[in-house]
């Protein structure tokens, strides 16, 4: 299994909750990626949220995480003898990590009263700093085998599964934060739309205050001041639709939505979530430039601005770089700003921390899996969500030709690693062609997929290797966070021109760029063409500097630090969202 994590922090404590209701800010996320222990996030979207709650700890922010248990976790990854990927339930057990709290509230679904229980966990800085965190959980005696099941997958189920959840994490949230005695609530923030139910209970209670059975356009103006929505999905088939006939036999509607604002968020006969958060949040925003951009003419006319993702960087940067920049640049941990300075650290110090790095991953992966990975051979790092528009196989597209670069230009070893949607058939297939190309790579190139990519497999990674790829179909990726956990460990990325590293690429000094802008693309995917200027590139340019020109390579490596470093963080991210969107 995985070697322990020295940053760990310590098994939760019973702890009162008392001294932290004054969390001005709930965060409301369908899934957060808080800890290695705690499988219940499926990929980017979590591990932000957690990130974004660990910032919040380490400034100090009074902040509140609400999302939802799920007993049976994502799922646990394992490939049967053809490269399939086969999906078991995750053993784990809430009660050894989290705390459970006594208060329950309740929700109507579908007619039946549903009893919801919270447990707590606090997310720490790397300093003294928390934030507590509740997950919503359903699985009560008291409830029926349906509605406990309801806590059990993280996108799993059908569509009436789905909606039901999301009435848990929006109404019910808004309820345990209410009885838990968070009175001064301020800003609610809905990551991504699965949590955009809650401005209905918002909308109740402010009618309620007034002394009314339904909201009014005051009400709604009241809500609109108290929420905040970030959109993550650049496609409109990524944002939960449901039939509306569904959703009036799940919940109540208040009475507007067959009024004034009929068409807003109710229409063609569905509830759209996402325009449900957009009509009533007074800031919306996007996770890159080119993504705001782009969810722009998505949703026209919506005023969408921008606040480009970052990560927290003292959870992922490795041991071995958080020792390089305790020595050179004391406090980075709580000023993000000032990892700039790394571009005066010495070069071999540099090299020398990657190195650690290195050896740790190489050794993992060769135990793991006796791969036969070689330390002192360039290493690329491909790891994410397999699904199509990711387009894992690219560096794969011309096999003949990859073995010609590591032949004549010097070796190349492939680390791979990615869970596929369990619905989503064509990425599991390309997971297994991507598995099955294994043999046809040697003995030039040694590959290896690895299994059950989570957030302890993902530190090794953006730490280990020597280059960080990502080949997205423009304009698809709405963001990518991985570049940035590499770029921090000094690990230079070299990806299409996409998401933040549209933002975050200065060609050939934080990394390198494969193909040319969206922008300049024609319609549809150009694999062809992306895989030969992939190809290209590393064969003229990355290959022979990281051989031929050791330090030159590791100046791109220190450059990834403090250029891509010192912004692409969670704290800077955090600060836009107080200027921005909490307390503008
Ligand atoms: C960071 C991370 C992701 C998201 O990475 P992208 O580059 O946005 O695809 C997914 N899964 C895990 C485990 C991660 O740590």
């Amino acid at each position: 299994m995985m070697p322990p994590n020295p940053d760990k922090p310590p098994a939760p404590i019973a702890d009162p909750l008392r001294e932290k209701l004054s969390a001005k800010v709930a965060y409301f996320s369908m899934e957060m990626a808080v800890d290695e222990e705690i499988p219940t996030y499926s990929g980017g979207l979590g591990v932000l949220a957690a990130d974004t709650l660990r910032a919040a700890a380490g400034s100090l922010l009074p902040m509140v995480g609400v999302t939802l248990l799920y007993r049976r976790g994502y799922f646990f990854q394992r490939f049967d003898a053809q490269g399939w990927q086969r999906e078991e339930a995750v053993a784990w057990s809430p009660e050894n990590v989290l705390c459970e709290l006594s208060e329950r509230v309740s929700v109507v679904l579908e007619g039946r009263t549903v009893q919801v229980r919270a447990w707590l966990f606090w997310i720490r800085d790397a300093g003294e700093g928390r934030v507590p965190i509740l997950f919503l959980d359903t699985g009560l005696p008291e409830n029926s085998e349906w509605d406990r099941a309801l806590s059990e997958f993280l996108y799993g189920g059908d569509n009436r599964y789905r909606l039901c959840q999301e009435v848990i994490l929006g109404i019910g949230g808004v309820r345990m934060l209410r009885k838990l005695g968070f009175e001064r609530l301020e800003l609610f923030h809905m990551n991504e739309g699965h949590s955009s139910l809650l401005t209905l209970e918002l909308l109740e209670e402010e009618a309620k205050r007034a002394g009314r059975t339904e909201p009014t356009s005051e009400d709604i103006e009241a809500v609109r001041r108290m929420c905040a929505f970030t959109t993550h999905t650049p496609v409109s088939a990524g944002h939960d639709r449901f039939p509306l006939d569904m959703v009036k036999k799940v919940i109540r509607l208040p009475a507007i939505a067959d009024g004034a604002y009929k068409g807003r968020f109710c229409c063609d006969g569905e509830i759209n979530l996402t325009h449900l958060a957009f009509e009533f949040s007074h800031y919306i925003n996007g996770v890159a430039k080119r993504h705001s951009e782009v969810s722009r003419v998505l949703f026209y006319p919506a005023t969408i601005d921008s606040i480009t993702n970052g990560i927290h960087l003292p959870y992922w940067a490795s041991r071995p770089m958080q020792d390089l920049f305790d020595r050179h640049i004391p406090g980075w941990r709580a000023d993000a700003f000032s990892v700039r300075y790394a571009i005066a650290a010495p070069l071999e110090e540099v090299q020398q921390a990657h190195e650690q790095s290195k050896a740790q991953l190489i050794q993992y992966v060769n135990r793991e899996t006796n791969a036969g990975m070689n330390p002192d051979v360039l290493t690329i790092g491909f790891a994410r969500r397999a699904t199509a528009y990711k387009r894992p196989e690219l560096i794969l597209t011309d096999i003949e030709r990859l073995k010609r670069i590591s032949g004549v230009k010097g070796p190349l070893q492939l680390i791979f690693a990615g869970k596929a949607h369990p619905q989503d058939e064509e990425g599991k297939r390309a997971i297994q062609r991507i598995m099955q190309s294994r043999i046809r790579l040697l003995p030039e190139v040694r590959m290896i997929y690895l299994a059950e990519y989570d957030l302890a497999l993902a530190r090794l990674l953006v730490a280990g290797v020597d280059l960080w790829l990502n080949t997205p179909q423009p304009p698809l990726e709405a963001s990518g966070t991985s570049g940035m956990k590499a770029a921090i460990n000094g690990v230079p990325n070299f990806s299409v021109l996409d998401g933040w590293w549209i933002e975050g690429c200065i060609e050939g000094v934080t990394g390198w760029s494969i193909g040319p802008d969206h922008y300049q693309r024609k319609e549809g995917s150009d694999v062809q063409r992306d895989a030969r200027d992939l190809y290209d590139k590393l064969e003229d340019v990355i290959v022979p500097l990281f051989y031929g020109d050791s330090e030159g390579y590791t100046r791109v490596m220190r450059q990834a630090i403090a250029l891509n470093g010192s912004f692409f963080n969670a704290q800077r991210m955090l600060q836009q969202y107080v200027l921005k969107a909490y307390f503008a």
